[in-house]
């Protein structure tokens, strides 16, 4: 230990190595606050090449070190859980957009850099940087290509994998890899770069990222309606994807549950609707256009749906005011679960759309039987397949028993979600939550596979040892 810490002394400024508990304190967790790190040591490299210096010391000492954004993952991905002290590279200084090209379309931000920060600096290209959810504002864009992020606009412009030209990384060895960071085009065999994408910094640390740019949406037309079915829900998907085409840009689902916790728990209003149906759906449409033609085709069809009876109640924004109190109920519910202190069990689930109603459904049946009073809060960006199932403590319950009924509950929700051909790792990772998971999503031979490519990219198994695959002695060093 005191060989590396004078070794990195000698690479690292002052500030760039924090040791104290009370600089310390804030990288112990993530938003998942499912581990708690030991002692830390928190290193924060300015540049690229303080990155590989850095590693080329843990590689040498075969030393352990586990990459951390913005720590707003929900997996557990960036909280290292060795017995004994660990480092933690956080990547807050590696913070500069490098260059914004607006003929190609590209922007070279860092890895460090939040996400809200580089779609402020695409928009003033009259671009945007289409990852969008509800940790915009402190997830970093290195955080949301090392997760696969995904979020409200994945129904439109895919995961965060499809917002990436090219990747610059440092891998275990201190060696820097950044082929093609400026081409669109790059066939080079094996794409390195792009191997860092969804693999949670166990594969090398990324620095920096190019991006896509798209063209900025400055016109929006959002509805808040009202289904009396999960299946009627589905019904609406198709009914705008029919009549909206590609400028359907959110389709976010909510049970009832869901909106009332969100209202319980949050400052958010219950909007004035007069339904009490059991599901409601947030609606966007998007258009770089400022013509008045998306309004009128999106209003007609919301009312098509309701003289269809697809949907039986809701509201249209009429102000960008109105349309951020609709988007507040919906990004309140996460929100929601943070100031909600009682046991509650959290999933990140995704299943073919088609069968999102049989899932919801065999889930009812299936929570019913086993705890009744508990109250099921769905909710999530179903255009896309992905919802979120939660789960929370009957109001007069005990917690004690309920908190030890969540396993069980997990692992049959997981089982139902895998039945039905679908994941219980939509967007948030694997991380160190859902490792056991893995194992039951897909083959031996594939996670063989994965082993070997981990062990191929991190001989000595020092890059965030126990995220994804189990810890690490189970993969033999070489
Ligand atoms: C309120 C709220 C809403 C959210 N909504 C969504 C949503 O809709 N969709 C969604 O997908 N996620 C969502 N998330 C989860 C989270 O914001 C994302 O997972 C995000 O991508 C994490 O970014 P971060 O910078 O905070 O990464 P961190 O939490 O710091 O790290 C996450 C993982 O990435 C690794 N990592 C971080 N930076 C690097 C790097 N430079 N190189 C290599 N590895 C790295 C870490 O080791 C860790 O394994 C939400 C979180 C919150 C709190």
């Amino acid at each position: 230990m005191t060989d590396i810490l004078n070794a990195l002394m000698q690479v690292l400024d002052e500030g760039e190595i924090l040791r104290t508990e009370q600089d310390i304190a804030s990288y112990r967790k993530d938003e998942a606050c499912c581990f708690q790190a030991p002692d830390l040591i928190v290193l924060r490299p300015a540049t690229t090449n303080k990155v590989s210096k850095i590693m080329e010391i843990f590689y040498r000492e075969g030393q352990a070190i586990t990459t951390r954004g913005g720590g707003t993952g929900l997996a557990g991905g960036s909280v290292p859980d060795h017995p004994e002290r660990a480092f933690i590279l956080s990547t807050e200084r590696l913070n500069k957009i490098r260059s914004v090209d607006p003929i190609a379309n590209i922007m070279v931000a860092e890895a460090g850099v939040p996400l809200q920060r580089a779609k402020d600096q695409a928009t003033k290209y009259g671009r945007d940087i289409a990852i969008s959810h509800g940790a915009v504002g402190s997830s970093t864009i290195g955080g949301n290509i090392s997760t696969n992020a995904g979020g409200i606009n994945v129904i439109r412009y895919g995961m965060a994998r499809e917002q990436v030209i090219g990747v610059e990384a440092v891998l275990a060895d201190g060696h820097i890899i950044n082929a093609g960071m400026k081409l669109e085009k790059n066939n080079i065999g094996y794409d390195l770069g792009r191997m860092m994408i969804g693999a949670e910094g166990t594969l090398g640390i990324i620095t920096a990222v190019t991006l896509k740019m798209r063209a900025q949406q400055t016109h929006h037309v959002t509805a808040l309606v009202a289904c009396a079915s999960v299946e009627d829900t589905m019904g609406m998907l198709k009914f705008m994807r029919d009549h909206m085409g590609d400028d359907l840009s959110a389709f976010e689902v909510m049970s009832r549950s869901a909106i009332l916790f969100c209202c319980d728990y949050t400052e958010v209003k219950l909007p004035n609707l007069n339904s009490s149906s059991p599901w409601m759906v947030l609606i966007e449409a998007s258009s770089g256009r400022s013509d008045e033609a998306l309004e009128v085709s999106f209003n007609a069809a919301i009312e098509k749906a309701f003289e269809e009876e697809i949907i039986h109640d809701g509201v249209i924004a009429q102000s960008e005011a109105q349309r951020h109190s609709l988007w507040a109920l919906r990004d309140g519910i996460a929100e929601a679960f943070s100031g909600y202190n009682r046991p509650f069990m959290r999933t990140d689930m995704a299943v073919p759309v088609s069968k999102i109603p049989d899932f919801i459904h065999r889930l009812e049946t299936d929570f019913t039987r086993a705890c009744p009073e508990a109250i099921l809060i769905a909710f999530g960006h179903a255009g896309d397949g992905n919802i979120h199932i939660n789960l929370i403590a009957p109001p007069d319950g005990n917690d004690h028993v309920f908190a030890s009924k969540i396993p069980k509950f997990a692992l049959s929700a997981e089982m139902i979600a895998l039945e039905l051909e679908g994941t219980v790792s939509a967007e948030h990772g694997i991380g160190r939550t859902k490792r056991d998971a893995l194992k039951r999503m897909i083959s031996p031979q594939e996670f063989a596979l994965m082993q070997a490519l981990k062990r191929s990219f991190d001989p000595k198994l020092i890059l965030n040892p126990g995220a994804i695959l189990q810890d690490a002695s189970s993969i033999e060093r070489s």
